[in-house]
């Protein structure tokens, strides 16, 4: 069977609609898939109502990737399986598009400044539609305007952080996410770990962290994974008795990232789904 827990759409920051990332998760093979939209959960009902009324064989996990600050970094938290219409995980991701909407005015602000270009904002909200807004916007409007030919010159001239149009987000720490989608009866589970440019002291560091805040699991397996990371992403997990998930982190079509695509993990460890009933039995 093929889990793919994380990827993105229209919803947030991905290029696909939720639509259409069913459509080719589908296609793909994928059985078991999650919709992980940066902090919401806004897809979720209209892929559901496409698998329903198509009745197509393939099961949708609720699925959200929360921004969380731990020691001055932006790490990511991926939350499955949980009631996403629990009152707390629909105030905290209330108070997350509010934290969204300011940082991108900011961010406007400071590219502004620059005198290189205008009416950011406005023009990241038009690309964003009624996703919820994020960098990957306002890279694309950059690229738009001309100013960046691509999305990774976009964050490595203006984006990233330390760079002319960064803005620190005010995001909360790891632990209220954790126990947000906890108590919305999900699983928390440690996006990327390989994602954040981090060194291997560091990652374990962020392992013991999470686990010490709840975490249930961490990502394992990823489809640009190299083996011996892999490896080190199983090792950690069966080390800190953490769940294993898998998840591509698709965000639009490349030959670089597909869903579905090498979401093996290295080691014999414990994948999240064998806590959903359905799934009790499947191993990898
Ligand atoms: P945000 O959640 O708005 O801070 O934006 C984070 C998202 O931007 C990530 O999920 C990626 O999709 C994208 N991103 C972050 N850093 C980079 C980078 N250096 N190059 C390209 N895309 C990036
Ligand atoms: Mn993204
Ligand atoms: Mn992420
Ligand atoms: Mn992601």
């Amino acid at each position: 069977m093929i889990f793919d827990l994380h990827c993105h759409s229209t919803v947030s920051d991905g290029k696909l609609t939720p639509q259409e990332l069913l459509a080719r998760a589908v296609e793909r093979g994928v059985d078991v898939l999650a919709l992980t939209d940066h902090d919401t959960t806004g897809g979720i009902a209209l892929v559901q109502k496409e698998i329903d009324d198509n009745q197509l064989a393939i099961k949708l996990i609720s699925g959200v990737e929360i921004s969380t600050c731990w020691e001055n970094k932006d790490i990511h938290i991926v939350g499955l399986n949980f009631d996403k219409d629990h009152p707390a995980m629909v105030e905290y991701l209330a108070n997350q598009s509010v934290i969204r909407e300011e940082r991108a005015m900011e961010i406007a602000r400071r590219l502004e400044k620059t005198n290189l270009i205008e009416n950011v904002y406005q023009g990241s909200k038009e690309i964003a539609g009624e996703g919820q807004i994020g960098r990957g916007h306002i890279a694309r409007y950059l690229i738009n305007q001309g100013l960046v030919k691509d999305n990774a010159a976009a964050f490595k001239k203006f984006l990233a952080r330390g760079k002319v149009g960064y803005a620190p987000s005010p995001w909360l720490d790891m632990k209220s996410a954790i126990d947000v989608i906890q108590q919305a009866g999900g699983q928390a589970i440690l996006a990327h770990p390989m994602g954040y440019k981090l060194s291997g002291k560091w990652i374990r560091k962020l392992t013991i962290a999470f686990k010490a805040a709840g975490g249930d699991g961490l990502e394992a397996a990823g489809c640009q994974l190299a083996p011996p990371h892999r490896q080190h992403l199983a090792g950690l997990a069966l080390e800190y008795g953490l769940l294993a998930s898998a998840g591509s982190d698709f965000h639009f079509p490349s030959s670089w990232i597909e869903l579905g695509r090498n979401l093996y993990f290295a080691k014999d460890v414990t994948p999240v789904w064998t806590l959903w009933p359905e799934y009790a039995d499947v191993s990898y």
